[in-house]
């Protein structure tokens, strides 16, 4: 079957077409800009990509132009629609309604809006992006994955804040996590790649990208991971300040005169290793910079090093044992330096790491650590897009 997986997010639309008898991507590309401007990026599968420039004041014209480009008589990877057998749509959070995916009916749609409060910039273009699909393509099942349930198998002990109680049940102030598709696809992955017993494997999946997130999978299930009611907590990430004494909020809102929405943009989008390098977000300019002798990005690298091995010794005292510590997504795949940084500070557990192996490894699977590592190291690329696929099949 043929899968249209949709990740909107609040001025962009990301899209894949997937053959899940095969697996394999037929076109997939993203449109951007949605309600400034409007560009579409499609590319077949085996073609080059195409730019278009055109209007989209809304998701909705995005969609359009999106089905408009997988039927072009020239370029379209579907001969008609019809060939599309279900819609998978990414939502970021589904509070404690959602603790698996779900058809997505009116009741659904009304239970995600009903999560907005904890997600005002991303659920709100997610059921945008549902309601044009749903528009445009009337009869065809649609499916809601969430981010947030993967996580919902975290105890009360691991999820609640130390506040005052009645801010979770008045308002359900708690710990959700996120990045749970990327965080059940991969904790699943790496035992099939590795042969282990799922249900036997305590799992420690290092979800590093431009927004990082650790989780602890013990047996399958997450039963701890390092972001929060939002993902701004847990570790440093590419703006993202991760862990800090929330009383920072307070100083700097006075310092400089802010207010909280001012203070929480410096936390979200003004800090994280480009905050602290004053180079950039991206991995790749900190590694040039370091190497140039610049101290700031040196500094914002074993930083970020090493909240990521605190964080994963604080889930090997979690599961009271690891198994296998798995790296994914665009840092966790591709950068050797980080890896090595990272399990350097591990060596207590009893890793040894195979050098060759992981300066060699970037973007595909394999095992980092060397035979007799008391804890095997993996890098397993996510793939939150198949993921999103699968479940759709699954439950249609
Ligand atoms: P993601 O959010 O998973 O797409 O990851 C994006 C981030 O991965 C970028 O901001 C970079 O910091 C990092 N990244 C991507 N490719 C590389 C690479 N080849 N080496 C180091 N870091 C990389």
């Amino acid at each position: 079957m043929n899968v249209l997986v949709i990740n909107c997010g609040s001025s962009s639309l990301k899209y894949q077409v997937i053959d899940t008898d095969s697996e394999q991507v037929l076109a997939k590309g993203l449109c951007e800009r949605i309600g400034i401007d409007g560009r579409l990026v499609y590319q077949k599968t085996g073609l080059d990509k195409e730019i278009t420039d055109a209007p989209m004041p809304t998701h909705k014209e995005a969609v359009s132009m999106v089905l408009e480009a997988l039927v072009n008589e020239k370029t379209g990877a579907l001969k008609s629609l019809s060939e599309v057998g279900a819609v998978g749509h990414r939502v970021v959070h589904g509070g404690e309604k959602f603790t698996e995916s779900c058809l997505i009916t009116d009741e659904v749609i009304k239970a995600v809006e009903e999560c907005n409060d904890l997600a005002p910039l991303h659920n709100p273009a997610n059921i945008i992006g549902i309601n044009a699909c749903r528009e445009l393509m009337p009869g065809v099942p649609m499916v809601g994955v969430f981010d947030t349930a993967f996580h919902q198998t975290m105890p009360a002990k691991a999820y609640m804040y130390g506040i005052p109680y009645d801010y979770y049940d008045k308002y359900k102030v708690r710990k959700y996590g996120f990045h749970g598709t990327s965080h059940s696809y991969v904790s699943k992955r790496v035992c099939e790649y590795a042969g282990l017993d799922i249900t036997k494997t305590k799992t420690i999946v290092c979800h590093l990208g431009n927004g990082s997130s650790i989780s602890a999978v013990d047996g399958g299930k997450s039963i701890d991971t390092s972001m929060g009611l939002t993902p701004l907590e847990g570790l440093i990430m590419g703006t993202r300040c991760g862990d800090i004494d929330p009383s920072v909020v307070e100083f700097i809102a006075n310092k400089d005169n802010l207010d909280i929405a001012g203070a929480m943009n410096v936390l979200n989008k003004k800090s994280g290793v480009d905050g602290i390098s004053g180079v950039s977000s991206d991995f790749r300019d900190l590694w040039a910079a370091a190497d140039n002798g610049n101290e700031k990005a040196k500094l914002a690298l074993d930083m970020f090093c090493y909240r990521v091995a605190k964080y994963v010794g604080s889930y090997v005292a979690a599961m009271n044992g690891v198994d296998d510590i798995v790296f994914t997504a665009g840092i966790g795949e591709n950068d050797a330096g980080v890896r090595e940084k990272v399990l350097e500070n591990l060596t207590y557990l009893g890793i040894t790491v195979d050098k060759a192996k992981n300066d060699a490894t970037h973007g595909d699977e394999a095992k980092i650590s060397t035979d007799d590592s008391k804890v095997a190291v993996y890098v397993i690329p996510t793939n939150e897009e198949l993921a999103i696929a699968r479940e759709t099949v699954a439950l249609i």
